[in-house]
């Protein structure tokens, strides 16, 4: 029996192992058959902006748990405060879910729908004595607040007749007064060392109609008199949230209680939110670069937002991997934006096809070639997958280097184009600068090469071999197209935590550099749709931008190939 019991925990223990610390206490709940084996979460933003990588966190956190122990996730809409909410944003947040790859069904709801239930609640605890209406500022209240180590003053409305508070609510709901004119507040400790409970407002009033309900409700509820209820009317189990809403907990069981019984109860649990360097996260912030056109709206490629990194070409893989190994924990953290973009950069290795494109060029004549003829070449669509296959790209007498492939007076070590010297091009033959042709201004205009018809690297034996290999395109086959190159929006490690400068001094001015007259090769223009992925040889990975059209093609720059942060910070 006791060997048994042993086996067992041994057995348990290892199940656990691989958990986080949220998935362990799902698991010991679901074990221990609470909410009778019952498991659903909720993702509950407020569509008062788009979401943010910070958001594609609590995503991952509310969806993946629920997968994982064959549960379901609710996507409630936080709609308590028609004043910053939008339509707009309840779309894109879908649209952004679903892009992460999840999915709620018909779970879909909306705090507003419980805006009745609230009501009766807050009529019902007016009447059992436990709230009241303070006629008092938002100023006044703050005032008597108190602090951490001193006990609240108790406003002087605290003590009306139930009859009173009965009749103020009610009038205020129907509109009889101002904004900021009276608010319900509950009547809990204006004593308690946890300042939440010191008569926390449960109703303001409001005026702006709601998405929703339209001008139905004149007062709405807040938060912590939204949020625990809301989990109950649902049915959600775990509400799992960001650490700054431990101290609210408390009030969440408190109100909790005023509704539940034994057989089921909702339960909060708390991780470390996702901030990240170069990077603000605030939506106040992110409204206000949109607002002020500081970026081009919420999906410039540089936020951090959802929809920004998808126009970005970042992928939903590389930004749940990168998730994934952060992790979850109890504790703050600041993460370095360096470990998303190598999962970026790692997913895409793995998936983008491999092409080539000329951001800086300048021609190259072979002046042994013979004119008029073109050659097709066969290119790799992507080395790391098995069955990708190849494309054509045509070769010809004009080719269209990097400019920083050639220098005049090389350093030792460049393994690039110099006069005398040999490079290969990918994929074709091996060329030799023989002659730098030069405007008035000394500038390069072209390259004259001789090429060696034995070296195509696919010929039988196997050509010799050269030190440097060159991408390029050939000149006349060749299609014009605009990047976009992006680097990272702030040049401050964390914005956030400079508390006496303006985030917008912080913005990093080269943060986008638009490239005119890039050369790409045909089978980029061809398949230039968006959403491809593209690795452009030896630069970077792109993207065809929403902007791109077939007369104008434009590519973001998703990444480079290689962390060049990493190198400026390690030699600085
Ligand atoms: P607001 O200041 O408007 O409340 P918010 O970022 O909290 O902004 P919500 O829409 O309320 O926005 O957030 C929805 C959910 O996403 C919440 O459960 C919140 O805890 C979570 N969340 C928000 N920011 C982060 C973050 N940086 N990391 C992890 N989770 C986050
Ligand atoms: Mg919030």
């Amino acid at each position: 029996m006791e060997e048994k019991t042993a086996a067992a925990a041994e057995a348990e223990n290892s199940e656990k192992k691989g958990l986080n610390f949220v998935e362990q206490i799902v698991y010991d709940d679901l074990k221990a058959g609470k909410n009778g084996g019952r498991l659903n979460t909720r993702f509950p933003p407020e569509p008062n902006g788009y979401l943010h990588i910070g958001h594609a966190k609590a995503i991952c956190m509310d969806f993946g748990v629920a997968e994982k122990f064959g549960g379901t996730c609710n996507l409630r809409f936080d709609d308590t405060n028609p004043v910053k909410e939008d339509v707009e944003y309840v779309d894109a947040i879908r649209d952004d879910i679903h892009w992460l790859g999840f999915d709620w069904g018909d779970r879909e709801y909306y705090a507003s729908d419980y805006f009745p239930k609230l009501y009766d609640l807050a009529i019902r605890l007016i009447k059992e004595g436990k709230a009241y209406v303070d006629d008092q500022t938002s100023e006044q209240i703050a005032a008597q607040k108190g602090t951490p180590t001193t006990p609240g003053q108790e406003s002087p409305y605290r003590n009306r007749s139930v009859e009173e508070n009965l009749d103020l609510f009610q009038r205020m709901n129907a509109g009889e007064f101002d904004e900021g004119s009276r608010v319900l507040r509950a009547k809990l400790d204006m004593a308690s060392d946890n300042m939440h409970f010191r008569d926390p407002i449960m109703y303001r009033i409001i005026k702006t109609p709601h998405h929703r309900t339209g001008t139905k409700w004149k007062v709405y509820p807040m938060y912590d008199f939204a949020h625990g209820q809301s989990d109950y009317f649902e049915g959600v189990t775990h509400s799992i949230c960001t650490l700054e809403f431990v101290p609210h907990r408390p009030l969440y069981d408190r109100f909790i209680d005023e509704i539940a019984d034994e057989s089921y109860r909702p339960r909060q649990i708390e991780f470390n939110r996702l901030n990240l360097t170069y990077t603000v996260m605030s939506k106040r912030k992110l409204l206000a670069l949109v607002k002020e056109g500081l970026v081009n709206g919420w999906d410039d490629p540089r936020m951090p937002t959802v929809c920004g990194l998808r126009r970005r070409g970042f992928t939903p893989a590389a930004v749940r991997n990168f998730i994934n190994t952060i992790g979850y924990t109890k504790y703050e953290a600041l993460n370095s934006v360096s470990l998303l973009e190598h999962a970026v950069r790692d997913d895409l290795n793995k998936i983008a096809t491999r092409a080539m494109a000329v951001i800086n060029p300048v021609k190259v004549v072979i002046t042994n070639y013979p004119e008029g003829q073109v050659e097709t070449v066969q290119m790799d669509n992507n080395p790391e997958q098995e069955d990708a296959g190849t494309h054509s790209m045509p070769f010809s007498r004009e080719i269209y280097i990097e400019r920083d492939d050639f220098m005049e007076e090389p350093p030792k070590k460049f393994f690039r184009l110099a006069p005398g010297k040999e490079v290969r091009l990918k994929g074709a033959y091996i060329i030799k600068c023989e002659n730098v042709v030069k405007d008035a201004d000394g500038n390069i205009t072209q390259i004259e090469c001789t090429y060696d018809p034995e070296s195509h690297s696919g010929a039988p034996g196997a050509a010799r071999k050269v030190k440097g290999t060159l991408h390029w395109v050939s000149a006349a086959h060749a299609v014009d197209a605009e990047v976009r190159l992006y680097d990272r929006l702030f040049n401050v490690e964390n914005p956030a935590a400079e508390t006496e400068r303006d985030f917008r001094e912080m913005l990093n001015p080269d943060s986008l550099k638009v490239v005119t007259g890039v050369k790409v090769e045909p089978f980029i223009a061809e398949n230039a749709k968006r959403g491809t992925k593209f690795q452009f040889q030896r630069i970077g990975y792109f993207t065809p931008d929403y902007d791109s059209t077939p007369e104008h093609l434009v590519f973001n720059r998703t990444i480079q190939l290689k962390d060049t942060w990493e190198k400026v910070q390690n030699k600085g």
